[in-house]
């Protein structure tokens, strides 16, 4: 690490010992709180304007370092290194990667400064991992388009600054030809929102959205007409970079947690960390982290050197989202009845943990790409 990169964790650390102390991360997940509050302060820090270039006030820093940022964060809490990802990951990737110079002005400094998130409206009831099946449709009006049609499980959605809304521009096309990308203010008329209950993740609220004769001005419309999955393929890698950094930092914190009660917590005499199946459980735990973290090491290298990354973008999805979810479930064995308390920190990790494997694209469709990356 550079003296840069290791001051900047430092603030990091600083920052989130002091704004969130476990207390605090229990009681925002009890009574689903946001933490869109602390978006300014991460702006201050420069965290999310640190891969934006100077002309937007950014830092102009390779993703290796927005990687080690993510997850310290995510070795905090979770929901810090997943709330970057939502800003930086799908909002301001896709808008470097994409935007005309009006959309980059009105977006790009909202985000740089932590004024709220841009939420991805992809899925729908009938698309899920078939993102191309999507139906929700755009159709030219005047000087703009009215959307029409349904999105789900959409993060953040109401709270957001704006949604991306990939719809159908072409109404013959099928599959992803003919989706045109719309960025869309938060406040456009015509949409309606209703919140879904679940098990996890309570800190990032999941919407069902309607579009009803919803008009959006031609500028609203990001990248070319008709290539709404280019836009989305030109940032995937970036917010799959993100997920994997997050799963790493947050397995590490399992360890961290697993550690300090197995030292503590005595049964037969002993404590528990002097069973050897206890501590073979533990290195076993540890390298698979350290593998995960290999992996979006070796992600973000190619993405700062903007190497082609589409089968290591995959790799490290499900390398880090798997090692997350073991590591939850063999950590809860080893807390045993502390860790099935509701009070437990482990607990809120293993609900959260369960959705990455097929959050973001399930793994398995993930295992096709990397197979399809290698020839077959
Ligand atoms: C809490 C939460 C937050 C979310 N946030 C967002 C968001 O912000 N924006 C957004 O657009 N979406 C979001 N989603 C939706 C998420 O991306 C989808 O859940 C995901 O793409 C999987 O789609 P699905 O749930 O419809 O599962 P399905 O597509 O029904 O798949 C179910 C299972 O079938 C298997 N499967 C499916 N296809 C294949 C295949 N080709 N080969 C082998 N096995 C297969 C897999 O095991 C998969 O897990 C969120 C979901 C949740 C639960």
């Amino acid at each position: 690490m550079t003296n840069d990169q290791k001051a900047m964790l430092d603030a990091l650390d600083h920052y989130l010992q002091n704004k969130l102390p476990t207390s605090e991360i229990r009681r925002r997940d009890a009574n689903h709180i946001t933490p869109y509050n602390i978006l300014p302060d991460l702006g201050q820090l420069g965290i999310l304007g640190l891969v934006a270039p100077e002309k937007w006030n950014g830092l102009n820093q390779d993703w290796l370092t927005l990687s080690l940022i993510q997850e310290r964060a995510a070795q905090h809490a979770y929901f810090v290194g997943s709330i970057i990802n939502r800003v930086v990951g799908f909002g301001l990737m896709t808008l470097l990667n994409n935007g005309t110079q009006a959309q980059q002005s009105i977006w790009i400094p909202k985000l740089i400064r932590g004024d709220g998130v841009i939420s991805l409206a992809l899925t729908e009831p009938s698309a899920g991992s078939d993102a191309g099946a999507l139906i929700t449709r755009a159709t030219p009006q005047g000087d703009g388009w009215y959307i029409n049609g349904r999105k789900t499980w959409i993060s953040d959605a109401d709270g957001s600054l704006a949604l991306l809304v990939p719809a159908r521009t072409d109404p013959e096309s099928k599959g992803h030809r003919g989706i045109g990308m719309f960025i869309v203010p938060r406040n456009t008329p015509g949409i309606a929102m209703t919140q879904l209950p679940k098990i996890g993740n309570n800190a990032m609220p999941s919407w069902d959205i309607s579009f009803d004769d919803v008009w959006v001005s031609r500028d609203s419309l990001l990248g070319e007409l008709h290539q709404g999955f280019k836009v989305l393929g030109s940032t995937l890698h970036y917010s799959r970079a993100s997920l994997a950094a997050t799963c790493t930092g947050c397995a590490q914190s399992i360890i961290d947690m697993t550690i300090a009660h197995i030292k503590e917590r005595h049964q037969f005499g002993h404590p528990l960390a002097d069973f050897q199946v206890v501590r073979h459980r533990i290195a076993d735990m540890q390298m698979r982290v350290d593998q995960s973290r290999l992996t979006v090491r070796h992600l973000a290298w190619l993405i700062s050197t903007q190497q082609d990354c589409r089968r290591e973008a995959s790799q490290a999805k499900v390398i880090a989202t798997e090692t997350l979810q073991d590591l939850a479930s063999q950590s809860m064995q080893l807390f045993a009845s502390y860790g099935y308390s509701s009070e437990s920190d482990i607990q809120r990790i293993w609900r959260d943990s369960r959705l990455y494997t097929f959050g973001e694209g399930a793994n398995e469709v993930h295992r096709d790409l990397i197979a399809k990356q290698l020839g077959l």
